[in-house]
């Protein structure tokens, strides 16, 4: 029987924005569980200090610096498994966050929003998709994961916050799409929905609208990235018959 410890030994875990927040704790859980991390985001240093960090901790990791919306993804999935052998696990957790009034958007805004948290996360998830179905087929656990970063906002449109909300509802209604399509081959698809967690993500928002999410922020008892990183590693390792399809996780004092 595994150990808390080994439950994800000799698998393979893809993790995305694995450079800060929510993305590096979630590689470091899932390491600690025993999985291979293939660290993904584009900052080369913060990846390799990451999976030194991981190393030092008697975990296996390894780097693949990649703009994910610049196309690649397919050849991305290929270099990890030519490095790796197989994948298990996909955690789609890069993301931006550029949310202020629709009116004042800056040309482009919207679009870099929708590059990333869902056209790279549907290329990405494309590409590795055969990979997880054969993991599932052929792998010691019989069961494979894929666990998509959404957000309260995609459950809950907020006003100043159109296209991200927007991004975040398409990624809640392609994981449940993808649920019920994957059952069968026992990929379990999961969405995992964060309130305010502090992190890097408000760096990017626009100047004057920054200052005040940021406000919004210090003035909560936010989550961690160690906090969303638990719910992951649970939702990873169940038992091949428990699918945690959705899982909503705010801090206590959010409303
Ligand atoms: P961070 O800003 O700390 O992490 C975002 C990650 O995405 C970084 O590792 C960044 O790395 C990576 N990234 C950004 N652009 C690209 C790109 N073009 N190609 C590859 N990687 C990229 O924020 P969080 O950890 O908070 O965000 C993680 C996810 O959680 C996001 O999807 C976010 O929407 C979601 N979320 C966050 C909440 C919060 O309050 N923090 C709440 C709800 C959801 P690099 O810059 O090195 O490329």
């Amino acid at each position: 029987m595994s150990t808390s410890a080994t439950r994800l030994a000799g698998t393979v875990a893809l993790v995305t924005g694995a450079s800060s927040g929510i993305g590096e704790a979630s590689a470091r859980s899932l390491a600690a569980q025993g999985a291979t991390v293939a660290l993904v985001a584009r900052r080369k240093d913060r990846l390799e200090s990451v999976a030194t960090g991981i190393r030092a901790s008697g975990g296996l990791a390894l780097v693949f610096p990649a703009d994910l919306t610049d196309g690649g993804s397919a050849s991305l999935v290929e270099r990890v498994l030519a490095d790796t052998g197989r994948l298990d696990t996909l955690v789609n957790a890069a993301g931006i966050m550029l949310v202020g009034p629709a009116l004042d958007a800056p040309a482009g805004e919207w679009q870099r929003n929708v590059d990333l948290n869902v056209s790279a996360l549907l290329n990405l998830t494309h590409a590795a998709l055969p990979h997880l179905v054969a993991a599932a087929r052929d792998g010691r656990r019989g069961v494979a994961d894929l666990v998509n970063i959404s957000s309260v906002a995609g459950r809950q449109a907020i006003g100043g916050a159109a296209v991200y909300s927007a991004t975040k509802a398409a990624v809640t209604a392609f994981s449940e799409a993808l649920r019920q399509e994957l059952a069968a081959q026992h990929v379990r698809v999961s969405s995992v929905e964060p309130g305010a967690v502090t992190t890097e993500l408000t760096d990017h928002i626009r100047d004057g609208v920054r200052e005040q999410n940021e406000a919004w922020y210090a003035a909560l008892e936010a989550l961690r990235p160690e906090d969303v990183a638990d719910v992951i590693t649970y939702v990873v390792t169940r038992p091949r018959h428990v699918a945690v399809n959705e899982l909503l996780v705010r801090p206590t004092d959010q409303t």
